[in-house]
Parts: structure tokens; sequence; C-alpha cells
């Protein structure tokens, strides 16, 4: 508020204008990057996936119930459905050999009918210290997905993908900027994660701290959108944390997804009783910027994502994490880190916490990560308003597995 006659003492505030002209204001237009539009202008967001032919259904993709159903019409016993869902989470084993349980005859059959193979490694990349694992993988049709998976002390993660490509078009983003192939089916999404836990039984993930050792954590932090493939992150989600053998019986607090800020979606995964972590990737707090950065911004304005993000804590009880990836001399003025704050704090206090990651450049993108002392004056400023911010580290840089350099090229 203004006073109209500000007395002598009144605290002097630094006009916003001069903090904006000490440091350079780079946009994404800068390098030349030129946002696709529709024939009306709009920037072009791929929400639906293209109508191509779908994988195999798999048992990954049925709930127990279905499963059970699903033996009956093969005119097999329910029983069967828990047999198979035993050695498929619990075992990690497609392998009819090893399943001495089931009868001899048609065993091959069942489970060729039962679990087609969905994920075919392409390769396998691993840092130095084998503590990080980048797979690529080619679906049925041929689309190239990848997912990653990472060794932390006391925690193992696997960053999956949930698209082939990605429509959301994000000029920063190696994916985005690749266009949606197709919505992966849930088992194609499920499978990235019994496939990791395979590799990590086999000793492949650096040294075991125990010999129970699987995944803990997943991210949605990989190829594609997942609130734009709702349904089938929704079954995925459900094969996490039910319990074993129906699923993998993780803690969905262990699970984030991960989105650009699809409003309506965000409010309905709030109503789902299904209290898994949410994450806001914002990278902006002000249109002008982010209307550049996230095309979906467009749709969907900074104060409506912030508003369905802090809805969704109330709604969940979960703290919600906010993306905020540091582009130098793009997103990472002083004055956006307090326009931060100030837009989170209206909401209220610790709801949220910010997650600034240092840009990854993309192939062919002159962008660069924020310098050091840019980003320690970034998280310092946050910090002031009360936001409690931690840096979030860029692991599997060498193997080009970092956030936003999955691109799934072959080569
Ligand atoms: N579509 C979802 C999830 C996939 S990306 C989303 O956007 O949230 C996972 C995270 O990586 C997002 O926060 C995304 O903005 C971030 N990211 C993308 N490209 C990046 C890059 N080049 N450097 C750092 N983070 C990046």
């Amino acid at each position: 508020m203004t006073s109209p006659n500000p007395s002598p003492e009144a605290p002097v505030r630094a006009p916003k204008a001069a903090a904006d002209t000490s440091r350079p204001q780079v946009l994404p237009t800068a390098e030349g990057w030129e946002q696709a539009r529709t024939v009306e202008g709009r920037p072009l967001l791929q929400f639906a996936s293209p109508r191509v032919k779908q994988p195999p259904v798999h048992l990954a993709d049925m709930s127990l119930a279905e499963r059970a159903a699903k033996l009956k019409e093969l005119g097999l016993p329910a029983f069967r459905a828990k047999q198979l869902s035993t050695h498929y989470f619990q075992h990690w084993t497609v392998d009819p050999e090893r399943m001495s349980d089931l009868p001899k005859a048609g065993r091959e059959e069942l489970v060729a009918q039962m679990f087609p193979p969905l994920l075919t490694e392409v390769r396998r990349n691993r840092t130095d210290k084998g503590d990080t694992i980048k797979f690529l993988w080619r679906l049925f049709d041929g689309a190239l997905v990848e997912s990653v998976l990472m060794r932390y002390p006391g925690r193992i993660t696997l960053c999956v993908s949930s698209q082939a490509g990605c429509g959301m078009n994000c000029p920063f983003c190696a994916t985005g900027q690749a266009g949606l192939t197709r919505n992966m089916s849930t088992a194609e999404i499920v499978d990235q994660v019994v496939a990791a836990n395979r590799a990590i039984a086999a000793g492949e993930l650096g040294p075991k701290e125990h010999d129970e050792e699987r995944v803990t954590n997943i991210v949605f932090m990989g190829m594609g959108e997942p609130l734009a493939n709702y349904k089938r992150v929704m079954a995925a989600l459900h094969r996490f944390v039910d319990s074993s053998p129906e699923g993998l019986g993780m803690s969905a607090r262990n699970i984030t997804v991960s989105t650009v800020g699809l409003v309506p979606a965000i409010r309905k995964l709030a109503d789902e009783d299904l209290p898994v972590t949410f994450a806001l990737s914002l990278h902006a707090p002000d249109d002008e910027l982010r209307d550049e950065l996230i095309p979906v911004n467009n749709r969907w304005k900074v104060d409506e994502a912030l508003d369905a993000a802090y809805d969704y804590y109330r709604k969940t009880g979960r703290r919600v994490s906010i993306e905020y990836a540091l582009i130098k001399d793009m997103n990472d003025h002083p004055w956006r880190a307090d326009l931060l704050g100030k837009k989170l704090n209206q909401r209220g206090r610790g709801w949220v916490h910010v997650n600034p990651i240092p840009l990854n450049p993309t192939p062919g993108s002159i962008w660069t990560a924020s310098d050091k002392s840019v980003e320690q004056e970034f998280i310092a400023r946050l910090r002031a308003t009360g936001v409690p911010c931690t840096l979030r580290d860029t692991r599997g840089k060498e193997i080009d597995g970092a956030c936003g350099q999955l691109a799934a090229a072959e080569s």
C-alpha cells in the first residue's frame, strides 16, 4: 500500500526496476527458439495421445480381481492370479522355469499370455561409481523410453517415464522438444520398476546395503507428463502401493508425481485416496516468463497452479515440492526468489518446499546453469522469506541421465 505523504522516516524500498536492470534478462526466444503454435496462434500443446496401437495387455495392467477374472475366462482357477502375481511383484520373474507351483502343462502359454514382453533393453549406461544406471527401453512399437536408477544412502530411487516423448513443449527439456509419440500403458510404466528391482537383485547397482534391497522411491520425472496420461498413471500408482502380491506394497509418500501444472488433473489427483508426494514444475513465479518457459502456462497461470498445489496440501496433508531449474540470467534473479517466496507465503506457511536444480543444458542449447554464487543467493533469498529450500543434485549427468536430458537417442 502506498501512503500519499510518506514520512521521511519511512523505510525506503528499492524500486523493482532498479533490481531488474542490474542483471540481464534472457528469454527462451533469445537463442532463436520458437514456440510451435496452432493455426489460431496458441502454443502447441499435445494433451491427447495420438491414436496408435496399444501394447498387449499384461498382468500389471490389471487389479488382482481383474487378473482372477481373466484367468477364469481362460478356464483356470482364480488362485492362479495370486501365484502369478507373486512371481512378478515379489520375485520379479516372468520365467516359466521358475514357476514350479504352476502345472507344467500349459505353463509356458499362460506365462506368454499374462506377461507379454513390453520393455526390450536397448542399452544400459552406468556411472563410474556404479550408483546410477540409465536404461534405454524399446517398446513393442519401436518407441524408445528411458528410466534412471539411483542409489542413495538408505534409499534407491527410480525415475520413470510415463509417456513416449512429451506434448508439453518446454524449451529447456530434451524430451519436451521431441513431441509426443504416445501414452505408455500401465504395465509399461510398472515394468520399469520391476526391471529395476531385477537389476538391483542381480547386484548391478553398486555394493548392496542389505539383501532385500529394491526400489524404495519412485519419481515420475522421466519422459512425459504424467497427468496427461492420467488413467494409466493412476493405475500404475495403485500397482505401486497395493499390498503384495497384488502390487509392490510401496509407500505412497515415497512416490512423487511431477507435473507442468495441469490444474484440473492436480485437483482430481488430490481427490484420489492416494497421498503421493506432489511436485509442481514451476521454474518461474511470474507469468511473463513462465508463459515462455512452460507453455502450458498459457492455459493455467502461475497463481492457478499454485492454488491447486496448495489445495493438494490441504486435502492430503502432504507437503508439496516446487521444482525450479535455475537457468542463467533467465529465471535466477533475486527478485524472482523474493516473488516466489511471497507467492508461497501468501497461501500459508509450512505447506511447501522448493527444490532448485541447476539446469542440465540440453544438446544444442546455449542456455546454461546459473553461476554458483547466483544459485546460492537465490536459495538464501528464498530461505529468508521462510520457505524451506534444498538444492537438488544432478545425478547421472555424465551418462545423459539427468533431468531434462532424457531424449532416448539411439546413438
Ligand atoms: N512433465 C513432468 C515430469 C517430467 S520432467 C514435469 O514437467 O514436471 C521432471 C523435472 O525435470 C521437471 O521439473 C522438469 O521441469 C525438469 N527438467 C526438464 N528439463 C530439465 C533440464 N534441462 N534441467 C533441469 N531440469 C529439467
